[in-house]
Order: structure tokens, then C-alpha cells, then sequence
């Protein structure tokens, strides 16, 4: 198996002229979590939703575990992938955003084992038997049988987490886990993905949780007008920055 999970080099992606990824180059090792940080509006969302071709880019390459993923290649032409493909690259990732877009009319654990019968497959009773382990995993056995409007914004965070892991994806995408949560619910989503983290999981995460930043991440990125301005050890970018666009959006969080 490839070292590194995510490969990206030389990515750019615009929205009609609006050039919002520029150059971008990154790679993500096995078990590595990074954070991307930076302003809003710097790009962070583009550049995770291009991981995993929710948004196509218009220059560079994207790979997963070796293999590219949206794009095709050949005779100097670039075509976009077949969508059974592109279906079956995208089972490797998993994805969290900000809104947990639960199925209002399953429990917990339905909400779990529905990607697992739908995409892969599994019986009903297996799915469901999974979807138990993982809802354990997250901390929620005892909401299992609750609907998400009986949960709150944290509980159904953790679902949401839980249905992901469902895939038993190589690399797990978050953007803005915790932004829609009230601040009290903020550190047991944060808890998990921690937990996740040293468990293994490779992780891409936007955040403005500098906290977590600081110590769950191996690495941060800080993204400013579509580039990727400082990669480096959390002790690097939070704390050592000499970068003048790095000091100043880190002073809005002192
Ligand atoms: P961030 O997540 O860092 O706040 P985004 O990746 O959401 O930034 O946005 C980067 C830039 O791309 C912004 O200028 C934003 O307005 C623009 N943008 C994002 N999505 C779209 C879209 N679907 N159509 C046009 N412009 C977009
Ligand atoms: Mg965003």
C-alpha cells in the first residue's frame, strides 16, 4: 500500500474566471491527521470537496492510495471518470460536515446500517449489528434506538461520524465538524475524532478549533487566497509562524 493517502500536486480549480485553488501540493501519510486553517473564503471547503471530486478542478492531480480519482487520463486528454467508478473510488473516503444531514425518519442505528445495506450490500440484521459497534465506538450505545430529532447537535454529530466509519473508509474528511454545535457540544465531537485519530485514521480536517489544531493535528495548513501560505507541525504554523497573514488571523483567535 502507498505511504501516502492523499496526493495532490499542482491543483487549481476556479469558479467561472475566479480562481479560488491555486498550485496546490499535498500530501497526507498514512495515519496522519491535517488540519486545514484560514480565513473564510481562503478555500479550505474547495480544496477538501476536490479530495473527493464532489468538486471537479480544472488543473493538477488528485490521488488516493496511488490511484487518481475524478479524472481520466490518456492520450494527453482528460476525461472525467466513469460514475460507477468514481462510486466505487469514493467508498474509501468518508465524509462529516458542518450539518449532519441525518435521515429524520431512522434511529440512530438505522442511519448507521443504511449505507452499509444500500452501498454495500450487507443484510439487515448484520448492518444493524455493525451499526451498534460503531454507534459503541462514538460513545452513543444508549441513543441507539433514538430518533435524531431526540438527539442533540452533538449526539447526531456522532452519528453522523459513526455512519461514515460505516464504509470502513481509508481516510476521513471533515469540514467544520463542530461550527453548527453549541460551544458546550463542541469537545465530545472533538473527543471522538481524537479517538479516531489515534486509532489511526488518516484525517483531513477544516477547523477553527485551534485547539484541536494544536494537538490532534500532525500537521496544519494554512490556506489564504487559495493557496496553501505555510504547511508545517502545529508548533511550526501556531506558534513559530513568521508569516505575516498567519500571525494576523491567529490573532483573531487570542
Ligand atoms: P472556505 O471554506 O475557506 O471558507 P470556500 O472553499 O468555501 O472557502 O470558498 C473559496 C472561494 O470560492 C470563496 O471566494 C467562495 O465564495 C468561492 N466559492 C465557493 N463555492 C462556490 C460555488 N459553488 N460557486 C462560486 N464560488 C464559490
Ligand atoms: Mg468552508
Amino acid at each position: 500500500m502507498s505511504a501516502s493517502v492523499v496526493e495532490i500536486s499542482g491543483l487549481a480549480k476556479s469558479f467561472g474566471e475566479v480562481e479560488v485553488l491555486r498550485d496546490i501540493d499535498l500530501t497526507v501519510n498514512r495515519s496522519e491527521v491535517v488540519c486545514l486553517i484560514g480565513p473564510s473564503g481562503s478555500g479550505k471547503s474547495t480544496l477538501l470537496r476536490c479530495i473527493n471530486f464532489l468538486e471537479p478542478y480544472n488543473r493538477g492531480t488528485v490521488k488516493i492510495n496511488g490511484r487518481t480519482i475524478g479524472y481520466i487520463d490518456r492520450d494527453g486528454a482528460r476525461r472525467p471518470m466513469p460514475a460507477r467508478q468514481l462510486r466505487q473510488e469514493r467508498r474509501n473516503i468518508g465524509m462529516v460536515f458542518q450539518q449532519f444531514n441525518l435521515w429524520p425518519h431512522m434511529t440512530a442505528t438505522e442511519n448507521v446500517a443504511e449505507p452499509l445495506i444500500r452501498v454495500k450490500g450487507a443484510g439487515k440484521a448484520a448492518a444493524m449489528a455493525r451499526a451498534g459497534e460503531l454507534l459503541d465506538r462514538v460513545g452513543l450505545s444508549a441513543r441507539a434506538k433514538a430518533f435524531p430529532s431526540a438527539l442533540s447537535g452533538g449526539q447526531q454529530q456522532r452519528v453522523a461520524i459513526a455512519r461514515a466509519l460505516s464504509m470502513d473508509p481509508d481516510l476521513m474528511l471533515f469540514d467544520e465538524p463542530t461550527s453548527a454545535l453549541d460551544p458546550e457540544l463542541v469537545g465530545e465531537v472533538l473527543e471522538v475524532m481524537r479517538d479516531l485519530a489515534r486509532d489511526g485514521m488518516t484525517m483531513v480536517v477544516v477547523t477553527h478549533e485551534m485547539g484541536f489544531a494544536a494537538n490532534a493535528a500532525d500537521r496544519v495548513a494554512f490556506l489564504d487566497g487559495g493557496r496553501i501560505v505555510q504547511f508545517g507541525t502545529p508548533q511550526e504554523v501556531l506558534k513559530e509562524s513568521t508569516e505575516p497573514r498567519v500571525q494576523q488571523f491567529l490573532k483573531t483567535y487570542h
